[in-house]
């Protein structure tokens, strides 16, 4: 069973949990570390042999074009994760077509491939977004994974499908919803700072109960999450300092163990809708 591996390509200072903190006016004044996170990711990929999706923000890959272009020529999957990490549920259907426009421009004028998935910045899609579905398919994107079916503080929809599900009854747009961990009735998330922080095994626990369905699981990370020397974000709440600085030296180690225990590989691949 082939399942989806993503990263969503955004920089240090550009993660939800510290936007009440860090102005995005300020951005082009903060030490930029995404593009060498970035090749260190793609060097990991290349050693486990792993193609996958790299979810990028607009505003980088209008920065780092480069980047973007290294990324495609691999022969990894390349999509947007919007223009600047901006929540769709703070925007209404108008600004968040706009969004998808600027930041689909920018990536594919970098990397000179098509962009057919989308995933949003925090897994914003949910119950306050009718409309975001039909906007992306109107777009025409094939896919979108930008549910996190479980309860989380800052953001999911628990009641969403676990698996892959077609959001709009006259499209063939298909949502791939993060993978989730089921547990005595209780749904556990899995990629980004949750596989970081807890055992390994609990995701490993995940995939091969999604796999057991015949469903392909969907795994994400960020470049910032393997590297240990980038800047300390000192006035950020506790519980967000604590999450995102949290077991970053062993990040590296772990994701070459679940790339090694399952197989990875493009989300586009792993969901049968390669181009
Ligand atoms: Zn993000």
């Amino acid at each position: 069973m082939l399942n989806g591996m993503s990263v969503d390509v955004e920089d240090w200072f550009q993660v939800g949990a510290f936007e009440r903190v860090i102005d995005k006016a300020d951005w082009d004044a903060l030490a930029p570390r995404v593009e060498r996170n970035t090749d260190a990711v793609l060097a990991l990929f290349e050693d486990a042999g792993v193609k996958a999706t790299f979810f990028t923000l607009g505003w980088v890959a209008h920065r780092y074009p480069a980047l973007v272009r290294r990324i495609v020529d691999a022969g990894h999957e390349i999509a947007s994760h919007g223009w600047d990490h901006a929540r769709v549920f703070t925007m209404d259907a108008a600004a968040f077509r706009a969004d998808l426009a600027k930041a689909r421009s920018a990536i594919e004028q970098a990397g000179g491939a098509a962009v057919t998935g989308y995933r949003a910045p925090s897994f914003s899609i949910d119950p306050r977004t009718p409309w975001a579905h039909a906007v992306l398919a109107e777009a025409g994107y094939r896919y979108s994974s930008s549910v996190a079916p479980v309860r989380h503080d800052h953001y999911g929809w628990r009641e969403a499908p676990r698996y892959a599900f077609r959001p709009l009854p006259d499209s063939a747009l298909i949502e791939v919803p993060v993978t989730v961990a089921e547990f005595a009735g209780r749904r556990l998330a899995t990629g980004g700072g949750f596989f970081r922080m807890l055992p390994a095994a609990i995701t490993d626990y995940a995939v091969r109960q999604v796999n057991a369905e015949a469903q392909p699981a969907m795994f994400y990370f960020h470049p910032w999450e393997i590297d240990p020397g980038q800047p300390r974000v000192a006035n950020a709440p506790l519980k967000s300092r604590i999450r995102h600085y949290a077991r970053l030296r062993a990040m590296a180690g772990k994701l070459r163990g679940l790339m090694a225990r399952h197989d990875w590989g493009r989300v586009d691949a792993a969901i049968g809708a390669a181009a």
